[in-house]
């Protein structure tokens, strides 16, 4: 309602354009840290946990130098997370999958990312920036401002009332089996990247892993048909490598940590160790979204994101 209040003054102005975008995105991001407690968010993130493990039976790596290297690198990026949001469980968790290149991040701090996207970067500092990418989500709340766009203020009202006990499963669903309200909007995804570039660059690491490795990710867009490319909520690699880099410039981040040689012991142990999912005929590098059930998939390969 106080949307639509505001939209009728904006239309008299003559901005229709930017009141059905930022005045929309801005209302929704602060009723979502309103409405949806840290609470919510912690028990979202575990009932989405649970449903990976249990319905989607998700297979993690459980090879302990793969797993204590990767969460180590999460952690110094992770501090800075922790600092901006101490009430999240930060939790790190790899999927055994070397097809998808792919990471997401929950509500409650639960980030997780698969073994093809560890097997397509090449440094530390790729890794860092995309852990740090996946935290900034959690710390700018993005899910829960999604939540609020998706099934819209009175329901999420209810939710947080506890008046509507149904939402919260079907919420939890939707996450878990095709990546609803991951698949997050281009400004979302935009600042995720700044999180990702200074929350990198605080660790010491390079703030350009990010742009090298969406060069990779660019490198593969190739195969992604046009339309698909033009209806992804993602901004395309490019145009986020352009942005990255002029913001890194003009917020003056540096960092020299590339971490290459530590980096290429753990791919070498990755390549021969024995997977279920080898990386053949995968799904084009993305971000953010769970791997989906085999009948939700789209006839044709979803484009790059993060
Ligand atoms: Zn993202």
């Amino acid at each position: 309602m106080k949307n639509t209040l505001l939209c009728s003054f904006l239309v008299f102005s003559g901005t229709l354009a930017a009141c059905a975008t930022s005045t929309t995105r801005g209302v929704e991001t602060t009723m979502a840290k309103v409405l949806i407690s840290t609470e919510q968010e912690n028990q979202l993130g575990m009932q989405v946990k649970n449903d990976l493990d249990q319905t989607q039976k998700i297979v993690y790596m459980t090879d302990p130098e793969v797993v204590a290297y990767v969460r180590g690198i999460a952690d110094k990026v992770l501090q800075f997370g922790k600092r901006d949001r101490p009430d999240v469980q930060w939790q790190v968790f790899v999927i055994d999958d070397a097809k998808t290149v792919n990471a997401f991040a929950t509500p409650g701090g639960y980030l997780y990312v698969y073994r093809g996207l560890l097997q397509t970067a090449v440094n530390e500092a790729e890794l860092a920036g995309v852990m740090a990418h996946e935290a900034g989500h959690v710390v700018a709340r993005h899910s829960a401002r999604g939540m609020v766009a998706t099934y819209g203020i009175e329901a999420v009202e209810s939710l947080a009332l506890g008046n509507n006990p149904g939402l919260l499963q079907q919420i939890t669903a939707n996450i878990a089996s095709n990546g609803l309200m991951l698949s997050h909007s281009r400004a979302d995804e935009t600042e995720a990247d700044e999180f990702g570039a200074r929350y990198a660059s605080a660790a010491g690491y390079d703030p350009r892993g990010l742009v090298t490795l969406f060069e990779k990710f660019k490198a593969k867009e190739g195969n992604t048909p046009g339309f698909l490319a033009y209806l992804s909520d993602h901004p395309a690699s490019q145009e986020r490598i352009n942005y990255l880099t002029s913001y890194m410039t003009r917020n003056g981040l540096s960092g020299a940590e590339l971490g290459a040689t530590a980096y290429g012991r753990i791919r070498a142990r990755l390549a021969i160790l024995p997977t279920a999912t080898p990386a053949a005929a995968g799904a084009p590098p993305s971000l953010d979204a769970p791997a989906a059930k085999p009948a939700a998939k789209p006839p044709v390969a979803a484009p790059p994101s993060l």
